[in-house]
């Protein structure tokens, strides 16, 4: 199993994290076409995990509102993704971005995350509550930004959220520790930057992050 993760999806602005509406397209008709079925979070079984190369999931991370287009485009062609948000950052902007003097980028609000959840095969997922690289926190406030978030959503939508993503793709053995603690069935990495101890495999599943450049 693939998991597809971006991030901005505009043909306005450029970064390493956007990629163009064409580019997102075509990439989602090539996977189509050459015999990828995207499935929903709810249908990953171990088997597609461990060894069906036919598989793939498709993630956004942030939950920009710039994205819509793209969704409604997934939504058309009833291919299943997941948005992972910032719970404490809904109908606010990028903050986390704020020192780096990138641009300011909006972020769904309540009613657009509700709307979206209710939505046939989109699932709504995790992506801490600040957007703190959870490798710099104490293991307290590493926990808090786990739960908290997931309890936030959890009351917004009157539904169990299951997974979560790290925000950079940064964590350690207490960041996948507290995930299962906090009681996700899954999390998400960029990359494996540490290694990951038997029984923890769920909590630091791998993603290829799409990058048009
Ligand atoms: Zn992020």
């Amino acid at each position: 199993m693939k998991t597809y993760l971006f991030h901005k999806i505009s043909d306005d602005y450029s970064d390493s994290w956007t990629v163009s509406n064409t580019f997102f397209r075509e990439f989602i008709k090539k996977k189509v076409e050459s015999g990828i079925t995207f499935i929903s979070e709810s249908e990953v079984s171990k088997k597609h995990i461990c060894n069906d190369e036919n598989i793939a999931l498709l993630h956004f991370d942030d939950g920009y509102t710039l994205n819509r287009k793209s969704y409604d485009y997934l939504i058309q062609l009833k291919i299943p993704f997941t948005v992972f948000i910032v719970a404490g950052l809904m109908g606010d902007w990028n903050r986390w971005d704020f020192s780096k003097e990138l641009p300011v980028f909006s972020l769904m609000d309540v009613n657009e995350i509700k709307e979206m959840n209710s939505v046939e095969n989109v699932t709504i997922a995790s992506h801490t509550m600040s957007h703190t690289s959870l490798v710099t926190l104490e293991e307290r406030r590493v926990f808090t930004e786990l739960k908290r978030s997931k309890d936030v959503l959890e009351n917004l939508l009157e539904q169990e959220v299951k997974y979560i993503s790290y925000p950079y793709g940064d964590y350690n053995q207490i960041s996948l520790e507290n995930s299962k603690k906090a009681g996700y069935s899954r999390a998400y990495v960029v990359e494996l930057r540490n290694s990951v101890k038997q029984g923890l495999e769920l909590f630091g599943m791998v993603r290829d992050e799409i990058r048009e450049n």
